[in-house]
């Protein structure tokens, strides 16, 4: 039997999502015609933008539907004109859609750090961009202080809460976030469908132009189906919540016993806060590729944290930025728990992981990592 550990790349529709993508496939409606199919096709999107709304503390007013992160956050960094700075750890989304941001840096367990934001902000920005967790190693921003550094100096922060929401309590406001990533996939809902929400009184320049939709923050027929799933997701992950005790027992449980059987393993991020259900395993002498490869054999499903969706690996920029050479920073693979994993899957892993580490089977030039 397989056994699913890739979370973080996408998590299983949750049964809730599957039942409302399907009732509202099965209905013709666009959500912008006036009668009564239309009518109820905007209720579907109504109804699934109060629930995203609700998952972060907000009205369903600041809720902008896309078409998944990659695109709310490109619509964040580019919607603010003036200098940018984003942490070094950011996902390729956030960090491709401004170039000509500053990275600030992160130290040896992958937090920002503050002193280098303060000097960064001194130096003049209009926006900053910090994760509130990490898509490799879980670890968790102190976005609230990050915050109040970014508003001391009169810019907007935007957070890409796409590894949080759903596996830690999220309040924009609490944490004064200005604008705020979500997608659908990642806590259970459908592929292909997101949200920026943005706070009140703050305008966004919109990146899809023709049409008046979602306040004319983002043109285009709204995706009902998928959005209809994404709120019955978020509703379903907002009252599951509490299960994040028990994936952290499993969590640790697994770290636990894969440091008994190779000492010399790492945990990446470990002494930073962490989000209960990512592990970022490093091995030495064994490349992420090469692991992800030789797990995927006996049937477990793990991603190298330097995999970038072409399937190239190059070392990963987030272990780089915290400090490891170009050889620790692809030896790493990311074990990523959810509501569906169950103590037989760590168990099946541990067993492959450990044959895995142990063996000495495989040949020099695919087990070495590349200097
Ligand atoms: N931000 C983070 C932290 C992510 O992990 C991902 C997806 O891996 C994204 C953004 C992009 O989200 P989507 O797949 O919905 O485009």
């Amino acid at each position: 039997m397989d056994t699913y550990l890739d979370h973080n790349a996408t998590t299983p529709v949750r049964p809730e999502a599957a039942a409302a993508v399907t009732g509202a496939l099965a209905r013709c409606g666009n959500a912008s015609s006036v009668h009564r199919f239309g009518r109820l096709a905007r209720r579907a999107v109504d109804d699934a933008r109060q629930a995203v709304a609700a998952l972060v503390g907000v009205t369903p007013a600041n809720v902008v539907f896309t078409s998944g992160g990659t695109e709310a956050n490109n619509l964040a960094l580019r919607s603010v004109p003036g200098a940018v700075l984003v942490s070094a750890v950011e996902h390729a989304s956030v960090l491709d859609a401004r170039p000509d941001a500053m990275r600030v840096p992160v130290d040896g367990n992958g937090l920002v750090s503050l002193d280098a934001l303060a000097a960064a902000l001194d130096g003049g920005a209009a926006l900053v961009s910090v994760m509130l967790a990490n898509n490799e190693t879980g670890v968790i921003q102190p976005v609230a202080d990050v915050a109040a550094l970014v508003h001391e100096h009169g810019a907007l922060l935007h957070c890409d809460a796409v590894q949080a929401a759903g596996k830690i309590p999220v309040s924009m406001s609490g944490l004064g976030i200005d604008m705020l990533t979500l997608s659908a996939h990642k806590l259970g809902g459908p592929q292909g469908v997101g949200a920026l929400l943005v706070r009140d009184g703050l305008e966004t320049e919109p990146l899809l132009r023709g049409g008046g939709q979602e306040r004319s923050r983002r043109a285009g027929t709204e995706n009902v189906p998928a959005i209809a799933g994404f709120g019955a997701a978020a509703q379903a992950a907002g009252e599951a919540l509490s299960d994040a005790a028990g994936l952290a027992r499993l969590r640790d449980d697994l770290e636990t016993r894969v440091l008994e059987c190779v000492p010399d393993a790492t945990i990446h991020g470990t002494n930073a806060p962490r989000v209960a259900n990512t592990s970022c395993i490093g091995l030495p002498n064994l490349t992420g590729e090469f692991q992800v490869m030789s797990l995927d054999l006996a049937g477990i499903a793990v991603s190298a944290g330097s995999a970038c969706s072409s399937g190239k690996v190059t070392p990963s920029h987030v272990l780089e930025a915290m400090g490891l050479d170009a050889d620790g920073a692809r030896n790493a693979i990311r074990v990523s728990l959810g509501w569906t994993t169950t103590r037989d899957d760590i168990d099946r892993f541990i067993d492959a992981w450990s044959r895995m580490a142990r063996t000495d089977e495989a040949p020099g030039e695919v087990r070495r990592s590349v200097a």
